[in-house]
């Protein structure tokens, strides 16, 4: 019997665990390699209180289909409740999702899925380089990952999908022959990072669910009191989340945590001349250097090299907003790529040819 194809999948983020799930029920042999020690990329979680809860605020919308239909699959669909949302002066127009045990039930579901089915989750390995190795029978991938000890490891397979970002691919496949104007559009990909500071706090800091800041005067552009819509649960406090918006250009991203979370800080007291640092229990600072694409490729970025895939945020469309960026756009992303590589390694013989060979053998 012939061996099942093998694919390396790059990045345990949203994107990555959803087309791994689906190749391994496909009939891949998946491997997935993640640079962190958790699964979840941008959507990870950690334990506050006695809840766990994202790192950088994430919500539902009724209209997110493809997410609907993945927490359907997975049997969380009841998990999903639905709150009114207040926003600063005006009311939200639209409901907003959040699961009864947060989006961390998600993520451990889609890997859960994923190693049942026989693939296997590699953390803590950075993928370094993707080079190409030609037998006699076939050509096959060999991915180096440098592991937290700085050892490599090697992982051969067949395919590779690759999801993280653009700039990223570009690095790690130069021993790969691919085209450089290929190689020029990945590298002209730019990204905006993302500092987000996840504060629990004794009391709410404000009535409303979310407020915008003006980047000019404010070092975070969005303000989420998540307890105002999801309630206090467990978490021992309430959460506020400061979300803001860089380019790596500018000072505050070099900085430490702690001075980021005073410069922050002074402009929460701007705000709210009331609220004390012995107001905040504990917080924590997240920082996603790829948060969000500012320039799309000017040409496809589906790599030209055959059994070598991406599916990255900046491919959502020509003329997304960060509106579009959304974990809605990831999950449709991935299911197309991952039947895109199943029809590729398992083509459909078309009807009219199985009907010709069932006529010449009789
Ligand atoms: C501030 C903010 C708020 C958001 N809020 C919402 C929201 O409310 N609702 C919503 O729908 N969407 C929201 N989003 C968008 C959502 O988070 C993303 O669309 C989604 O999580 C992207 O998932 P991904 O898997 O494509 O990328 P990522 O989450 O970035 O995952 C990529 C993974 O690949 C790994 N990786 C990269 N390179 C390598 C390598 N060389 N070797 C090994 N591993 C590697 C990374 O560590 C990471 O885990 C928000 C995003 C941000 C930044």
């Amino acid at each position: 019997m012939p061996q099942r194809p093998s694919i390396c999948v790059i990045g345990a983020g949203l994107t990555g665990l959803v087309a791994a799930r689906k190749l391994a029920r496909n009939g891949f042999r998946v491997l997935v390699v993640e640079q962190h020690s958790t699964a979840g990329g941008t959507l990870s979680s950690m334990r506050i209180g006695h809840e766990y809860l994202e790192l950088i605020p994430h919500h539902l919308r009724k209209n997110d289909r493809n997410m609907i239909s993945l927490f359907k699959e997975l049997g969380l669909f009841d998990d999903i409740s639905w709150f009114d949302s207040y926003w600063y002066g005006r009311a939200g127009r639209k409901k907003l999702g959040y699961p009864e045990r947060g989006f961390h039930t998600l993520i451990s579901a889609l890997t859960q899925e994923i190693t049942d089915g026989g693939g296997i989750i590699y953390y803590g390995y950075t993928a370094l380089d993707i080079s190409l190795v030609c037998n006699e029978d076939k050509d096959t991938y060999q991915i180096t990952c440098v592991l937290a000890d700085c050892t490599s490891v090697l992982i051969d397979c067949d395919d590779v999908l690759f999801t993280g970002s653009c700039r990223n691919l570009a690095h790690i496949t130069h021993s790969l022959d691919l085209p450089t104007d290929y190689r020029d559009s990945l590298m002209d990909v730019t990204y905006r990072a993302n500092m987000t500071l996840l504060l629990v706090t004794k009391s709410p800091f404000t009535g409303c669910f979310s407020r915008p800041f003006d980047e000019d005067h404010y070092p975070f552009q969005r303000l989420i009191q998540h307890s105002n819509l999801v309630g206090e649960r467990k978490y021992g406090g309430h959460i506020l989340y400061l979300s803001g918006s860089f380019q790596t250009t500018h000072p505050m991203w070099t900085q430490s945590d702690s001075e980021v979370f005073k410069a922050y800080f002074k402009s929460l007291q701007k705000i709210n001349p009331t609220i004390l640092r012995s107001d905040i229990k504990t917080w924590r600072l997240t920082r996603t250097r790829y948060a969000l694409p500012i320039s799309s490729p000017e040409t496809s970025i589906s790599t030209p090299l055959p059994g070598l895939y991406i599916c990255s945020l900046a491919m959502i469309s020509d003329s997304a907003s960060a509106a579009e960026y959304r974990m809605d756009s990831c999950v449709s992303m991935a299911n197309d790529i991952a039947d895109q590589i199943r029809s590729n390694r398992f083509p459909v013989r078309p009807l009219s040819s199985v009907a010709n060979i069932d006529y010449i053998c009789s």
